[in-house]
């Protein structure tokens, strides 16, 4: 097996499609080294080496000893120099590097190969022995903490102690008999906490240096990071050992750090730091103040030291050059690090820069117009989930903030207004005019009204899945959850805050993308939708197949997602049409009343109000198709709660206030979300489900007649689970057809379908489709009962079995491809295998997770429904799926 791969002068045994096996760093640095640029010369050992070392128990094969020694005398020929020559020694760092860049694996060794010998040869022949000292006890104080887990900060106050007794400020003030001191003093150290001197052969330091990297994968903190963001263990990583080159040799040495454009805006400029007479993290380390690469950004900056530009013209020009180079080559925008020795540049990382979803879309959009990508690369360059940070307001960044408190960042975006602690006070104050910020401990269904009234949401208590969280990105209102420094006084219309009191009308603002909580009004900046925005959603659109639909029920949410582009609506709720205003009184009577002919009365009173609910959808989204849900909820939901609730309703409707009771607890439900809900209602209620047919169908045809087009209404049948409940409903929904038709003279053609929610709708898609015109997945209602467990109650343990690895994501957030989603691809064959062209469509939270919409568009389904707000996201994630 080859567990070696080297590079340098010109060529490399790897590239940079070999990322799985040299890790991101040595395949980029094998690239750049064919493509001509000046790379030390170095070798990487595979990630293969790493899996075979943990199989065997921290061994390594014979044959890895004799293919590093060639390695690395592959390099000695090349810097002619020789690895623990006394006279002439060559050194180099020892860097880690997996797949992806990972924070927590171990960090690099950089001089390794110094020793009490080999460092009065370096600096012989540097002719500079303060250089010499310099990396020696450089080398001491990495080795020490990395290899030999000697303290980083025992080292760094023995440096400290040091400055001190000379009376000096910075690194760069010592000479070379301080370094010779140090680094007596750092061997000291190491002996005593080792009990054991600091290793001096240069090859019992290799090796050190190759285990530590290959044992650093299984620290804690890599372990964690992995869990974190889904990267497999079995990956490992690889190891990169390269010859060093110098940027503390002086003033024309340095060491720099840089984007090929800025990582924050986008723009098209170089954008990065160097230090003169410095090495490896010296620049991100903060020990002095790094210099500007431009002369523009240095005038910018105020700074009063020379750019690079201006100090060292000619490697500058150089080093132009080369970001020109990796960005025709890699096309894409560039993270650099870099390093001058005596004039001469030194290319020693390479990879795509990460960005802002600001940055991402210009990059995108400007690469295509300079001919760099194409269209299709572009959809793929932008991460769908980043979008979300733009459709929304964001904090003026050159604002005062004065943070009181930081929660969850639960729903994006960031919003100013009027502390009120209640729902009823925020709808109250929001009618009147006012931005309003709902404070609560957390929030439940009866707050959606003073939710849907408020700018943003703030909770004391809850997770990113709590109500508020879940309800709020719903809404696309800005939602901090789970401050838990918050002192929440309802009564007294005050909360406290790190001993500050913040009173009912008092303003303050919230950033739902970071979490922060500020006292005052920050000014906000609004979301662009247009320009680069605008150009990328086209490309998008005309790469993708599947369609894009949006959930929306009230005609604001409908506006707003038709103007994020909707295609339809996927799932209009009608249940909370039933709670506005007056006519939960009209409601509640229904509920209340003896017999059917009292619950006609009831509901005639409802429908002016539903067909005006429709209508103004219908209007709102002018012939798009519109999928309206049938009444899902158990009843009971919209009884009272409350003592005084009660007796007020008791009060309005003329009955008495036991007999309400007593309603209320027939009504109420061991298990409500396997009760008496969806169809069943519809069964036990048909007149429920004909009051809402009529009010659909005589709504299409008034706003159809308005636009002189037709309009095809779908219904759409809830918790369906066998044919012959659908079989039952749509004869009934049929015949309030015919019924409305023949009174109006006119006809228009519509769709009756089924939610898929169950897990024996989806097994029996078959027989189900006979009477289906389309299926929409009703993926949250699916995974809650394919997983036996309540989406309310998941928060007692779903974090506990992401955190032990028994899950890896919520599958409330993203569909669980194995289980729920083999139903959903079952429920979509079988469908299609009665009724081939039953259109098929997902609806419910899922509809706006990238990598379930990647799922949809493999199980065939024809388009996806999501929240208005995430839309784009959708149109783009689709686009994705399908290039
Ligand atoms: P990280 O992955 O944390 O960036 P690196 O391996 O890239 O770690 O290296 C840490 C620092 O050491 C970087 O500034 C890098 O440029 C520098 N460095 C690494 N190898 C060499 C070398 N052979 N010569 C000079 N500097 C090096
Ligand atoms: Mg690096
Ligand atoms: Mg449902």
């Amino acid at each position: 097996t080859q567990w070696v791969y080297s590079f340098g002068d010109g060529a490399a045994e790897g590239t940079r499609d070999m990322k799985n096996l040299l890790g991101g760093k040595g395949a980029n640095l094998a690239e750049m080294s064919s493509i001509g640029l000046p790379v030390p010369p170095g070798f990487t050992i595979t990630t293969e080496m790493c899996g075979w070392y943990y199989d065997h128990g921290g061994r390594y094969p014979d044959t890895l000893d004799e293919q590093i020694s060639k390695a690395l005398s592959r390099i000695e020929n090349s810097v002619g120099a020789r690895f623990g020559d006394a006279e002439n020694p060559l050194l180099v760092s020892v860097r880690s590097g997996a797949r992806v860049s990972m924070p927590g694996m171990m960090d690099t060794v950089l001089n390794l190969g110094l020793n009490d010998k080999t460092v009065e040869g370096l600096a012989k022949r540097s002719g500079d022995p303060r250089f010499a000292w310099d990396s020696y006890r450089r080398f001491i104080q990495m080795y020490g903490d990395v290899v030999l887990g000697v303290a980083h900060h025992l080292f760094e106050e023995a440096l400290e102690n040091l400055k001190l007794d000379k009376g000096v400020d910075l690194d760069t003030d010592l000479d070379a008999n301080d370094w010779r001191d140090l680094v007596e003093i750092y061997k000291q150290e190491v002996k005593t906490h080792l009990g054991r001197p600091f290793p001096q052969d240069p090859q019992e330091q290799l090796w050190g240096a190759i285990s530590a990297v290959f044992g650093s994968w299984k620290i804690d903190r890599a372990k964690v990071y992995r869990r974190l963001h889904n990267i497999p263990e079995d990956w490992g990583t690889a190891v990169n050992v390269q010859a060093m080159v110098f940027g503390n040799m002086g003033e024309t040495s340095a060491t720099g750090v840089a984007f090929t454009r800025n990582p924050s805006t986008g723009e098209r400029m170089i954008y990065g730091e160097f230090l003169i007479n410095a090495q490896g993290e010296d620049v991100v380390a903060g020990i002095r103040t790094p210099q500007y690469l431009t002369r523009e950004a240095r005038e910018n900056g105020n700074s009063a030291k020379p750019s690079m530009e201006e100090a060292m013209p000619e490697v500058f020009a150089q080093l132009k050059g080369v970001f020109q180079t990796l960005e025709t080559h890699y096309r894409d925008m560039q993270d650099i690090e870099f390093t001058v020795q005596n004039g001469k540049l030194w290319m020693l990382q390479t990879r795509s820069g990460k960005r802002t979803a600001n940055a991402a879309l210009k990059i995108a959009v400007d690469m295509v117009a300079e001919g760099l990508i194409t269209e299709e690369e572009a959809v793929m360059r932008v991460d769908p989930a980043a979008l979300d940070q733009l459709l929304h307001p964001t904090l003026d960044p050159s604002a005062q903030r004065d943070v009181i408190a930081i929660g969850l960042p639960a729903s994006p975006g960031a919003a100013s207004g009027t502390v009120a602690f209640t729902a009823d006070e925020a709808e109250a104050r929001a009618k009147e005019g006012e931005a309003v910020i709902l404070v609560r401990v957390e929030t439940s269904p009866e707050d959606i009204h003073g939710m849907h009234a408020a700018r943003g949401i703030l909770t004391s208590r809850g997770g990113m899945t709590s109500h508020a969280a879940v309800v709020a990105r719903g809404m696309g209102r800005a939602c901090v959850s789970g401050a838990g420094s918050l002192r929440i006084d309802v009564k007294a219309g005050e909360m406290t805050v790190g001993g500050r009191t913040i009173y009912r009308g008092d303003t303050i603002t919230i950033d739902g993308g970071t979490g922060e909580v500020m006292a005052g009004h920050v000014p906000t900046l609004k979301a662009e939708l247009t320009g680069d925005f605008a150009s990328l959603m086209e490309w998008a659109d005309r790469y993708r197949t599947m369609a894009v639909r949006t959930n929306a029920d009230t005609p604001h949410d409908t506006e707003t997602a038709r103007n994020f582009g909707a295609e339809g609506i996927g799932l209009c709720r009608t249940e909370h049409m039933f709670f506005e205003g007056d006519r939960i009184i009209a409601v509640r009577q229904m509920i209340l009343a003896e017999d059917e002919e009292g619950r006609r009365r009831a509901l005639d009173k409802l429908l002016p109000y539903q067909r005006q609910d429709f209508s103004e959808i219908f209007r709102i989204m002018r012939g798009l198709p519109v999928t309206i849900r049938l009444l899902d909820p158990p009843l009971h939901e919209f009884l009272p709660r409350e003592e005084k609730e009660f007796s007020e309703v008791a009060m309005a409707m003329h009955v008495n206030a036991e007999h309400l009771r007593r309603r209320a607890l027939d009504l109420t439900e061991a298990n409500p979300m396997l009760g008496h809900r969806g169809c069943r209602l519809g069964i036990a209620y048909p007149e429920i489900y004909e009051m809402q047919a009529r009010a659909i169908f005589e709504a299409a045809l008034a706003v159809g007649e308005e636009f002189g087009a037709t309009i095809t209404p779908e219904i759409m049948v809830p918790l369906v689970a066998t044919e012959s409940e659908l079989a039952f409903l749509r004869e009934r929904i049929e015949a309030v057809a015919e019924t409305v038709f023949e009174e109006k003279g006119q006809r228009l053609t519509y769709l009756v379908g089924s939610m898929i929610e169950l897990p024996r709708a989806a097994l029996t898609a078959n027989e189900i489709a006979r009477k289906a015109d389309f299926f929409s997945f009703g993926t949250n209602d699916l995974t809650q009962t394919t997983f036996g467990i309540s989406r309310d109650d998941a928060g007692g343990f779903l974090p506990l079995y992401v955190e032990h690895g028994i899950i890896t994501r919520d599958p409330f957030v993203s569909i669980d491809q194995k289980g729920v989603g083999e139903l959903v691809r079952i429920g979509a064959e079988r469908g299609r295998e009665t009724t081939p062209d039953l259109k098929l469509g997902i609806c419910g939270e899922h509809g706006g997770d990238p990598d379930s919409i990647t799922f949809c568009q493999s199980a065939g389904l024809d388009y996806v429904s999501c929240s208005p707000f995430r839309v784009p996201i959708a149109r783009l994630a689709a686009a994705q799926a399908a290039l």
